[in-house]
């Protein structure tokens, strides 16, 4: 199996301002196409440094994807530095320039075509493979049929040109098997229990077949990743793992496709022809952001409501103030008359409703930082369930409540 090394240049990312998702796209794309990555590394934009990354990163795999440090802004440090080390000289591009050019006319930025111009200089042994959403091209360059790809750090510019012409590059150039991933997804039972159950199944798959549990929230994901080389057969042998595997877990399965809970749900709804709509509090938002990230949510999701303040619960939502009064904002209660409100508001089938205090300061009744009521209202039958999470930063706390929101009506209308 080809081994791959991703190294991430740049100070931003050291520095602790930028997440570095490029490395986490392009370890998965290469993940789908049987290529394994070996190592990821972050470092500074300094010349020898990237040098001696690329030597070690050579010995180490079969193929070198950099990202970032490539702009225009700072004078090109990696371009340089990929000219160095493979003994190169730089120099203009006429097909790259062209090509910027276009790009510049089309976007009615003629005027700049001279500062950019330096970007297509390239090192005169590389492959340009051109870059439609920006200005700096990737290059890749060979040594002893091992190869490397410089690309710019901008994340929109990296996913087309990973996925639309490396990702197709390197299944010709490696002939590489096809490869195909089917996610079981399990809910209401431990991991560890989960391995126990499924062990001697696991340990019978075939071994082109291997298996990975991937935690989300409540939630276990089994990933199942065929290697082979034809397509058809590698879905039906799947396709066979999978029915062997489910009897053993059955009352636990919550989807044998699907991989993200949102869009479980949403081949649920779909299917049932049911409307959902959403009135939340300390999910600011993140609920209603989560449903409709699914394509085709507007079949189901009529609509959402943050109603943050307490008077808007009130007038929005049709909380009553005694029970505001009574139960406190984070309540069991709060939450019932919110999910009811907002159905009726919206009218529709469902309603969910979610009220906490997501901290880290706490709430303005002296609620407990991570406390949330949340109710899901399904037709006149409804639930109400309190989450205690305390531990969870904020951003993460919405998150975390919004996927068991989903989990637990998923869940619901399984069983309904
Ligand atoms: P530019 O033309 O913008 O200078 P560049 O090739 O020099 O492109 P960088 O300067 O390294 O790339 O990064 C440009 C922007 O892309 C950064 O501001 C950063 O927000 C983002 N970026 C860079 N690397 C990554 C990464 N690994 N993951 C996510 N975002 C990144
Ligand atoms: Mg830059």
């Amino acid at each position: 199996m080809e081994k791959a090394v991703l190294i991430t240049i740049g100070d931003e990312i050291l520095s602790g301002n930028t997440i570095d998702t490029n490395s986490n796209f392009i370890a998965s794309e290469l993940k789908n196409i049987g290529i394994k990555v070996s190592q990821i590394i972050t470092i500074s934009d300094e010349i020898e440094t990237i040098k001696n990354t690329l030597s070690a990163a050579f010995e180490l795999g079969d193929l070198i994807i950099t990202t970032g440090g490539l702009g225009p802004t700072r004078d090109d440090k990696t371009k340089k530095a990929l000219a160095e080390f493979f003994n190169d000289e730089i120099a203009l591009d006429e097909f790259t320039f062209n090509h910027l050019k276009g790009y510049m006319e089309r976007r009615g930025r003629l005027e700049i075509l001279e500062r950019n111009k330096e970007q297509a200089f390239v090192p005169t042994k590389s492959v340009v493979f051109q870059n439609h959403y920006g200005t700096a091209p990737c290059m890749m360059m060979e040594q002893n049929g091992k190869l490397s790809f410089s690309l710019p750090g901008v994340p929109y510019e990296v996913k087309p040109l990973i996925k639309d012409q490396i990702v197709p590059y390197l299944k010709e150039k490696f002939k590489l098997n096809y490869i195909h991933s089917r996610i079981v997804s399990v809910v209401g039972i431990p991991e560890s229990i989960l391995a126990d159950t499924i062990e001697k199944w696991e340990l019978a798959l075939p071994e082109n077949i291997s298996l990975s549990y991937l935690p989300v929230g409540t939630r276990v994901k089994l990933r199942l990743t065929a290697s082979g080389e034809n397509e058809a057969a590698l879905k039906q042998q799947t396709e066979n793992e999978v029915q062997k595997l489910l009897p053993l877990i059955k009352d636990n399965v919550i989807a044998v496709f699907e991989d993200k809970i949102e869009n479980i749900l949403a081949e649920m709804l779909t299917e049932r022809k049911l409307t959902i709509s959403t009135a939340e509090s300390c999910t600011g938002g993140e609920l209603a952001k989560m449903l409709t990230s699914v394509s085709g949510s507007s079949k189901y999701f009529l609509g959402g409501i943050v109603a943050y303040a307490t008077e808007k619960k009130i007038r929005i939502l049709n909380v009553s103030k005694e029970t505001v009064h009574q139960f406190t904002v984070v309540s069991e209660q709060v939450a019932q008359e919110m999910a009811k409100g907002c159905q009726e508001l919206f009218d529709t089938h469902i309603a969910l409703s979610t009220t906490g205090v997501a901290g880290p300061g706490k709430g303005e009744d002296g609620k407990e930082v991570g406390t949330v009521y949340y109710t899901i209202r399904i037709n006149d039958q409804e639930m109400t369930s309190k989450l205690y999470m305390p531990h969870l930063e904020r951003l993460d706390f919405m998150n975390f409540v919004s996927q068991k929101v989903i989990q637990d009506l998923v869940g619901l209308l399984i069983n309904s």
